[in-house]
């Protein structure tokens, strides 16, 4: 592998495995001193060696060695030609949305991520843009929503919390036929499962906070530009006006879980399965939604488009009660509030995640209040079981 010696070359790895290139990133090692992992550069401001000349790197608002490893890291992950790193997953939908123009109309998956209803809803509606809620799964109700001023389709695969599955490469022909974006949310399978730039998307957003960063411990969000300059440089326009850049102490936590990025997939992935299996033999489970399971109404596209179903499991329980006994007796799995960390967590959507959400839109969609939704973690798949089943059982 080559050495570089500055922060202008390096390298997209495109000869090595998806498993190699999440150990390695972009320059990978810090170009002067050689260091095997990429250093925090705290630093707010460069110093010029002498007028019109520079280092590549003012002021860290618009640009840091370390956040500028972890945007090319993830530009070569997801296969684009610009990444960026957000202070948060809002601020990169933040951001992505920006790209509208007032009596702009989006198109958006109808139980989509709490927080993304409330860009749309609260911050966006009051600019001038519109926007349909559709079951993406339902490629006629896609194509139904379409108006004359639709310029954006914003998917979310699977769904939170209900696990629907969209077809990203069917509906990114729908999109191109109107000339409008698809930008796909691919929190849930993070790009070692799912690639939606290849299968069509033009932008791919994060919140890094969960797999990609992987262990609870930073708040942090990612977009990626497939390849029109133009977006990407409205994207670099917007992250610095804004000042919503990630820092560089965060960047390096999430360069830093993205190098087990695809170990931990792998075993939430086995996890997952086994968990979703049991809760499906329990009395007191009435239904499981997982993308996993063969029966799951989307399951051909699911495979077609994917690589692995992910750690993600939602499950509705047959009263409040066994809500309130599951969520009090969990002992090594906890009670609270986000995903894709090391650690199994179990959230009540209804008053956490979607509380936001208008309620007649919960209730069509199934959020009621005996509804659950776990990520399961990379414990021992036995010990999360023991955990939640003397806690429902006992
Ligand atoms: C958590 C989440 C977000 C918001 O990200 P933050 O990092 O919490 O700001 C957006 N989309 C999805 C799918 C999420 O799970």
């Amino acid at each position: 592998m080559k050495n570089f010696s500055n922060y202008t070359d390096y390298d997209t790895k495109e000869n090595l495995s998806f498993d190699s290139k999440v150990v390695h990133g972009a320059l990978g090692t810090e170009p002067l001193t050689g260091a095997v992992s990429m250093p925090i550069f705290q630093a707010a401001t460069f110093r010029h060696p002498e007028l019109g000349n520079s280092t590549g790197f003012d002021y860290s608002r618009l640009k840091n060695p370390t956040r500028l490893e972890l945007e090319r890291t993830m530009a070569i992950l997801e296969g684009g030609i610009q990444g960026f790193a957000f202070s948060s997953g809002q601020a990169a939908n933040m951001a992505v949305f920006s790209l509208l123009n007032p009596g702009d109309h989006v198109i958006l998956s109808d139980d989509i991520y709490g927080g993304t209803f409330r860009i749309i809803g609260d911050v966006f509606g009051k600019y001038g843009v519109e926007h349909t809620y559709v079951d993406m799964s339902e490629l006629d109700e896609v194509k139904a929503a379409i108006k004359e001023n639709t310029r954006m389709f914003f998917v979310e695969t699977p769904t939170n919390p209900m696990m629907k599955v969209a077809d990203i490469q069917a509906i990114s022909e729908i999109a191109k036929s109107v000339g409008a974006l698809l930008v796909v949310d691919n929190t849930f399978l993070t790009p070692y499962f799912q690639k939606p730039l290849a299968l069509g998307a033009d932008i791919v957003t994060h919140s890094s906070t969960k797999y990609l960063g992987g262990h609870n411990d930073t708040i942090s969000g990612i977009v990626v530009v497939k390849d029109n300059e133009e977006i990407a440089e409205k994207i670099s326009i917007h992250i610095k006006s804004h000042g919503s850049q990630l820092s560089p102490m965060d960047s390096w936590l999430v360069l830093r879980g993205i190098k087990t990025l695809t170990v931990r997939m792998d075993k939430h992935n086995s996890n997952a399965k086994k968990v979703a299996e049991w809760l499906r033999t329990q009395k007191k489970v009435d239904k499981v939604y997982y993308v996993g399971f063969e029966d799951h109404k989307d399951y051909e596209v699911t495979l077609k488009q994917t690589t692995g179903f992910g750690g993600m499991i939602s499950f509705s329980v047959d009263s409040e009660e066994t809500v309130k006994k599951i969520l009090k007796g969990v002992d090594m799995v906890m009670f609270a509030e986000s995903l894709g960390g090391t650690e199994t967590l179990i959230t009540y959507p209804t008053t956490q995640t979607h509380e936001d959400t208008p309620v007649d839109v919960k209730e069509k969609l199934g959020i009621t209040t005996r509804f659950l939704r776990m990520s399961v973690g990379i414990e021992n798949p036995d010990d999360i079981i023991a955990d939640l089943d003397r806690a429902m059982n006992a």
